[in-house]
């Protein structure tokens, strides 16, 4: 049996990006007043090869407070245009829809997941916030305190729990807390992807039939595909032999960017909606996946969970400025009322594009057509679109 005789003001389960940021921001935001404790079960896990975030400008802000961000920006790629486009994949030009140019920044950076966690746990050592490699088995609430049992036999007891611990949360479903959604069977096929010329800094977000292809620059001519396609389609590409998959990428890929090769296997992630009945419950917290799981074509999953962190520790940050502790419901009502709310707009706009562009019907192709030239030529338009995926709005 491994002892945790530990009494803290914020215990994170689940040290992904969400988790770990979450720490490091109550860290700092505290002056490390307040004590957190990280716990998961596979705090080293394997890094899933192919695996990159479009990280937008509130995020990076936040990445940049937390004290990560200059170890990530060499690796971070910049976007500084993106192209949309929904022709087929036989027409001989893609004509584009929409097409956003940055103006004083970024319209994003592109990270590898490697980086991004190696970065973060880095930082985190530094301020010997190290994971316990445990789960959380059960949880007993008393009116001042929750107690975590761990599947190690350890314990902890903390004012609050912040659940991080994914979309299949563990600690939401020993909080008893619900989730409601849906599977768009469709499945998510990431890599990445080395080519012969160079990008430019430009991403390029191709609506097909069977969802969007998206290809975002990487730093060293380099770029990760967010592909996605029905299941059965995604089943067929995964189990191809290489060189008919090579054929595949170069239909999508066109001859832009010159010779393309799959630099990392491909790898596929069911893809689904899902939303916490309730972000807060007594004395628990839920923050990135565990709290809700939208659609990657707009690649704001963890932008979303970012948010919530920094959220997260400002509410507690004000609670202890007034003397009350992490887990004080108010406190725990302001922050469900602003990211629920942010976390269900992103869910609604997402699901929206993604019926919207999953239709070949040529009526539907001419409206939404007609709906980008308007967009494309709208500057105001443009800017509020540009400053909502940047994060801009977000309700922090
Ligand atoms: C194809 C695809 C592409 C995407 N692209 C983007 C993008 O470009 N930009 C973007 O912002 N988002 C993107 N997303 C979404 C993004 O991947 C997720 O939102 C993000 O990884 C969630 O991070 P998290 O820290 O909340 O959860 P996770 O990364 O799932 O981490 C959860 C952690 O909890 C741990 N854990 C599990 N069980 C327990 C337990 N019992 N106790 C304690 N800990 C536990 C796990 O080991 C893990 O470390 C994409 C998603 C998909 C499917």
């Amino acid at each position: 049996m491994n002892e945790h005789p530990r009494r803290v003001d914020v215990a994170i389960a689940g040290a992904g990006a969400a988790g770990l940021a979450l720490a490091l921001a109550i860290h700092r935001d505290s002056g490390g007043a307040l004590r957190v404790a990280v716990i998961d079960p596979a705090p080293d896990r394997m890094i899933r090869p192919g695996r990159a975030y479009a990280i937008a400008g509130a995020a990076r802000r936040f990445l940049d407070r937390i004290g990560v961000w200059n170890a990530l920006a060499p690796q971070a790629q910049p976007v500084w245009r993106m192209r949309i486009t929904d022709s087929r994949l036989r027409d001989p030009v893609r004509q584009e829809r929409l097409a956003f140019a940055a103006a004083d920044e970024p319209l994003a950076h592109i990270l590898d997941e490697s980086v991004l966690l190696a970065a973060l746990r880095s930082a985190a050592a530094d301020l010997q916030i190290r994971p316990i490699a445990a789960g959380v088995a059960a949880l007993h609430s008393s009116a001042a305190v929750i107690h975590l049992d761990l599947s190690d036999g350890g314990r902890i007891g903390a004012a609050l729990l912040a659940a991080a611990d994914g979309a299949r949360s563990p600690s939401r479903d020993l909080a008893g807390i619900r989730t409601v959604g849906w599977d768009y069977g469709q499945t998510g096929l990431v890599a990445e992807v080395a080519h012969e010329r160079d990008h430019g800094g430009e991403a390029v977000q191709h609506f097909l039939p069977d969802g969007p292809f998206a290809i975002l620059p990487m730093t060293d001519r380099r770029s990760s595909i967010v592909w996605t396609d029905s299941r059965a389609n995604a089943e067929v590409m995964l189990a191809l032999r290489a060189d008919d998959l090579a054929e595949e990428l170069d239909r999508r890929f066109g001859a832009e960017l010159g010779s393309i090769r799959l630099a990392t296997p491909l790898a596929g992630f069911p893809i689904r909606y899902q939303v916490a009945r309730a972000f807060v419950g007594d004395r628990v917290a839920l923050v990135g996946d565990a709290a809700h799981v939208v659609h990657p074509l707009a690649g704001q999953g963890l932008n979303l969970g970012l948010e919530d962190a920094e959220a997260l520790s400002a509410r507690i940050i004000e609670a202890a400025r007034l003397g009350l502790d992490a887990g004080d419901p108010q406190a725990l009502a302001r922050y469900e009322r602003g990211r629920r709310a942010a976390a269900v707009a992103m869910g609604v706009t997402t699901d929206l594009l993604n019926r919207l562009f999953a239709s070949d019907a040529t009526p539907i192709r001419l409206a939404r057509d007609l709906g980008l030239g308007v967009v494309d030529r709208a500057p105001e338009l443009k800017d509020f679109f540009m400053r909502r995926a940047a994060g801009h709005s977000a309700m922090v």
